[in-house]
């Protein structure tokens, strides 16, 4: 029967994220371990039946590449949503325990989101829209699996968080408006690698600290105000004005960096700059092989119409060599 509130043990909490929180539980019935995601929402209860329905298409989602969802139910004000749980937790909590992955496992990644991708689209006709290392969790098999998907725009809608759906991972296309598409997941997809190879998020401004600190302030004159607000299609901003906007607007703390930079700056610089590269400095040079960077480029070109889909990339020749390679995923995940 569905899973009710009365039956379930709080266990630990695994996490929160900006639309709720995440806890280990025991389904006492029968004591499986799930993990439960509890979404705080702001809908009127026709809204939150419709989303729960939306959210009932992931029940009939079975795949090895999907955390698969045993029920859903509403508590009011939340949404409960009751899903396998991956005891490895998630590749940004793994990047903050170990940093950077290895190349090889970083590979796996690709394969294992790519098919998950290609799965949704294909049998579900669903778009991820939010593939980032928080979304893709290990389990001590060495199993990699996508959760979080975006299937109820409903519920995107409802969270009570105006910054939920604003993501550093989102594509050109998205930040400028257009609808979610599958090549947009791939672009996130692109994104998430670099961060996982290096163990950080792939700064638009790698040196922008050293920069900021040699060089004058060339347009202190400049009209404050004019920053205050920063507009998508304004022109690039100077060091200078980076950094008064900087220490004016509420930097986002990325993982792993030293430099904070605000969400908006940040989202100029995706639409506005060369997508970021896996190998993108001399330092980095000869680190991965080529065909992790022609993967990696392939995932980052700016032109969603140019951008490869799922089933084209999984015949890359890093995804290929990676899965020949026989990579112990078991043995890593469980050295994490
Ligand atoms: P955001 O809200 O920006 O999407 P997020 O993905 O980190 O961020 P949540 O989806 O609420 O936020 O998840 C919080 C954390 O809970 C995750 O980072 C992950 O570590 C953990 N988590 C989520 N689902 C599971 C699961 N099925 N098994 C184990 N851990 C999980
Ligand atoms: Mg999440």
């Amino acid at each position: 029967g569905p899973i009710k509130q009365e039956d379930l043990r709080n266990l630990a909490e695994l996490g929160q994220g900006n639309g709720g929180s995440v806890i280990k539980v025991e389904y006492i019935p029968t004591g499986l371990i799930m993990a439960k995601k509890i979404v705080l929402i702001d809908a009127k209860p026709t809204v939150r039946k419709q989303i729960l329905r939306e959210i009932r298409i992931t029940h009939s989602c079975n795949s090895r590449f999907i955390v698969s969802s045993f029920g859903s139910y509403i508590l009011d004000p939340n949404i409960c949503i009751c899903m396998e749980f991956m005891d490895k937790g998630s590749f940004d909590g793994i990047c903050k325990r170990i940093g950077a992955i290895p190349i090889n496992v970083v590979g796996m990644v690709a394969a294992n989101v790519l098919e998950g991708l290609l799965y949704l689209y294909d049998v579900h006709h669903i778009i991820h829209r939010d593939i980032k290392p928080s979304n893709i969790l290990l389990n001590s098999e060495g199993e990699i699996k996508l959760c979080d998907f975006g299937v109820s725009g409903e519920l995107i809608n409802s969270i009570a968080n105006t910054f939920v759906g604003t993501s550093v991972y989102m594509s050109p296309e998205r930040i400028q408006g257009a609808e979610y598409s599958v090549e947009s997941d791939v672009w996130s997809l692109g994104i998430t690698l670099i961060e996982l190879a290096h163990g950080r998020f792939p700064f638009y401004m790698e040196e922008a600290d050293d920069e900021l600190s040699a060089q004058p302030d060339f347009d202190a004159d400049r009209e404050p105000e004019q920053r205050d607000v920063p507009d998508l299609l304004a022109p690039p901003l100077s060091p200078a004005s980076r950094r008064r906007n900087r220490r004016r607007s509420k930097g986002v703390s990325l993982q792993g960096g030293s430099t904070e930079l605000s969400i908006l700056e940040l989202l100029q610089q995706i639409v506005r700059e060369p997508p970021p590269r896996l190998t993108s400095s001399e330092k980095d040079e000869g680190k991965f092989p080529k065909v992790a960077d022609e993967f990696v480029d392939a995932c980052l070109i700016k032109e969603q119409q140019d951008r490869r889909p799922p089933a084209e990339l999984l015949k890359y020749e890093w995804i290929e060599q990676t899965l020949d390679s026989g990579v112990g995923m078991k043995k890593w995940a469980e050295s994490v």
